[in-house]
């Protein structure tokens, strides 16, 4: 099989440090904006605004004709949720902000599943075994873990929670383009799959549903929600695969947390 994997030198993980550092904080900034009688559009305009000032490019704005610079996804919705004045934010909904910054031309991608207001346990349930299982992937992305061995660290928690594991979707390579090779999915088996090598750097995240795992593409061409209707949530960082293990480049240093 033909591969194309961009790996990266310690100097070039080193400069997408900084399209992580915006990403993370303008994530962590939209979630404090996060209550109830807000749009999405409010939300999607402070993170423009934010990237520019810190000195980044949206990644998303305009991508594949994507028109936000964060996708805003609610509840059943899963991902590529278009940021509108009409959908508002209620009290007990979740909401998935998925957004990233480019600087220098390196591209940082992530997201986060927030409550909106007071959420149901079921809910919240549902966030913390979904970040659950984005740590567990991101302990995996070590040089002599195999993909699989990512897939099924967030597939053994989801399922054993009794949750569905999307397959239509998955991670990816990210660098200078935010797509790159190879997929990242969030299932396999352990000890299978590609070689994970020093340089390569992935964004892992998981997209886990109360339900069933299956989609439905919806008909706007961009929103994916699930096929029963029930929440859905998404958690996503971009890490580095260094000899010491898995760095994080979408955080802030005040906030950096070991994996
Ligand atoms: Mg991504």
């Amino acid at each position: 099989m033909a591969r194309n994997i961009i790996k990266k030198s310690p100097a070039q993980i080193e400069a997408m440090k900084e399209a992580g550092r915006i990403s993370a904080k303008v994530l962590r900034e939209v979630g404090a904006l996060v209550k109830p009688g807000v749009s999405t559009l409010e939300l999607d305009r402070f993170v423009e605004t934010m990237i520019r000032l810190e000195g980044g490019i949206p990644a998303f704005k305009g991508y594949g004709g994507f028109p936000g610079s964060i996708c805003a996804s609610l509840n059943e919705q899963i991902v590529h949720g278009i940021p509108s004045a009409d959908v508002i934010l209620k009290e007990g909904d979740i909401i998935s902000i998925d957004t990233g910054a480019i600087v220098d031309g390196w591209v940082g991608d992530n997201a986060w599943t927030f409550a909106v207001g007071k959420i149901s346990a079921e809910k919240q349930r549902l966030l913390d075994i979904t970040e659950k299982c984005m740590w567990a992937g991101l302990d995996a992305a070590r040089p002599g873990n195999r993909m699989g061995d990512i897939g099924s660290a967030v597939q053994e928690i989801a399922e054993a929670a009794g949750y569905g594991v999307v397959r239509d979707y998955v991670g990816h390579g990210i660098g200078r383009d935010m797509h790159e090779e190879p997929n990242v999915p969030n299932y396999g088996r352990r000890h299978t799959g590609l070689k994970l090598e020093v340089g390569m750097v992935l964004a892992i995240e998981p997209m886990i549903n109360m339900g069933t795992f299956r989609t439905k593409q919806m008909s706007d061409g961009w929103l994916v929600c699930t096929q029963d209707g029930l929440p859905s949530a998404h958690f996503e960082k971009t890490v580095a695969i260094t000899e010491d293990g898995p760095l994080i480049l979408t955080t802030e240093p005040d906030h950096r947390r070991p994996v």
